[in-house]
C-alpha cells in the first residue's frame, strides 16, 4: 500500500476551515480518511455558526463519515491539534493515526494519544499557524471560549 499522502489529506481540511472563516466561524477544519486515501467525511468547527459549542472540526467529519465497522486504519486529519474532547473521541474509537496542521496556536492532547499508540504526524503548515493565529488575535474572547478559558 502506498504511504497516505498527508499534505493532500491536509488541503481538505484547510478548505473545510476557509469555509468556516468564510461563515463567521472559527477556522478549524477536519476530515476522516481511510489508509488508502478514501475520504470518509470532512467538517468544521460550527460554534459560533449553529451556536453548537460540540462541532468541532474533527467530531463533525467523524459524524459526517457515519457508521463505520473499524477505525484502526483510518486517519484523522485536522488543521490544530486536537483538544481533549476530540482526542477522546480518537481513543474511543481506536483511530490508528492523526495527521495535524499545526499545534502552536494550541496544544491539545496530541502527547497524550502518542503514549497510547496512536501514531500522531504534526505538519508544521505556516498556512495554517498563519490561518487561525490572525482569528485569534482579532477574536480572543471567541477563542477563549472555545478552549474553556476563562
Ligand atoms: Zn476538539
Amino acid at each position: 500500500m502506498p504511504t497516505p499522502d498527508h499534505r493532500a489529506m491536509l488541503e481538505t481540511a484547510i478548505a473545510e476551515a476557509r469555509q468556516g472563516l468564510a461563515e463567521g466561524g472559527i477556522p478549524i477544519g477536519a476530515a476522516l480518511y481511510r489508509n488508502d486515501g478514501t475520504l470518509l467525511g470532512r467538517g468544521r468547527n460550527r460554534r459560533v455558526q449553529e451556536g453548537d459549542p460540540s462541532v468541532h472540526g474533527e467530531t463533525d467529519a467523524f459524524r459526517k463519515a457515519g457508521r463505520q465497522r473499524r477505525y484502526r486504519d483510518t486517519i484523522m486529519v485536522t488543521t490544530l491539534s486536537p483538544c481533549w474532547y476530540c482526542s477522546g473521541l480518537v481513543r474511543q474509537f481506536g483511530i490508528g493515526t492523526v495527521v495535524m496542521g499545526e499545534s502552536v496556536n494550541f496544544h491539545g492532547g496530541h502527547d497524550w494519544l502518542r503514549q497510547h499508540g496512536v501514531n500522531v504526524v504534526d505538519l508544521r503548515d505556516p498556512g495554517c499557524i498563519a490561518m487561525l493565529g490572525d482569528w485569534i488575535a482579532a477574536n480572543p474572547e471567541v477563542w477563549n471560549e472555545d478552549i474553556g478559558e476563562d
